[in-house]
């Protein structure tokens, strides 16, 4: 079942997310050559409790850190670590943030200084092909007319959508119904419908779309050890064009 969010509830998923657009801000202002994962999380952390906002993904079914910071050929949820990010890598930084009992839950993928064209291509790729997702994220359309712009988008280009992971309804929990996968045929799935706020987040690989899980039961790396990059939005669907929660 799809819990519809009342324009009230909306209101404080936008403050949640608000804070959640504010750490990616900071991420981006201390990324360089040099930073570990570790210090971002711990960044992060900080500014989100001085904010009475809690981070999400702490403990959630086990999860150890704030963020996931995923670097070159990690897809999701890598560990944030002592590993300092050089020069030419990416990193993708997944953020949730509870506030007022909702979820803001919002994904972006960083350069570390001068990165090579097909790293920059990808990135660029994966943030547009959001937006080119987000053109159905009305209502009169169904789920996967989202599902299928991302894809189309993304195999044009070259590049190819993650299957084994797939974005999500949000609200007073990060994971709610439904599933929304960045794949399939258009006109399937349910009808777009006012206070739907869902967690639409492409996973896009540079090479083949298979991964794997390492050892730590978490991290999700490609298996061709091509780079991989995230990007997502908490969106909320309104009477008229979506509506963006996690920005400033
Ligand atoms: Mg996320
Ligand atoms: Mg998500």
């Amino acid at each position: 079942m799809i819990i519809l969010k009342t324009k009230r509830e909306i209101e404080i998923m936008r403050e949640a997310g608000r804070l959640v657009a504010a750490s990616h801000e900071l991420v981006r202002q201390h990324i360089k050559p040099g930073i570990t994962t570790k210090e971002l999380d711990q960044i992060v952390e900080d500014f989100l409790r001085s904010q009475n906002a809690i981070p999400t993904f702490k403990g959630y079914s086990g999860f150890p850190y704030s963020i996931c910071a995923s670097v070159n050929e990690e897809v999701v949820h890598g560990f944030p670590s002592n590993r300092k990010l050089e020069e030419g890598d990416i990193i993708s930084v997944d953020i949730g943030a509870t506030f007022g009992g909702y979820v803001g839950d919002s994904a972006k993928t960083f350069f570390v200084g001068n990165v090579d064209d097909e790293k920059r291509r990808l990135v660029e790729v994966t943030r547009q092909s959001f937006y080119e997702g987000i053109k159905f994220a009305k209502e009169s359309y169904r789920l996967s007319d989202i599902s299928h712009a991302i894809q189309e988008y993304v195999e044009k280009a070259g590049f190819s959508v993650v299957r084994d992971y797939v974005g999500h309804g949000v609200g007073k929990k990060m994971h709610e119904s439904p599933q929304i996968p960045n794949f399939g045929k258009p006109g399937r799935g349910p009808r777009l419908q006012e206070g739907m706020v869902l967690a639409i987040e492409p996973m896009i690989n540079a090479g083949t779309y298979n991964v794997r899980v390492l050892e730590n039961n978490w991290t999700v790396v490609t298996v061709d050890g091509k780079p991989s990059a995230h990007y997502e939005h908490t969106v909320a669907i309104t009477d008229g064009e979506p509506m963006l929660l996690t920005v400033l």
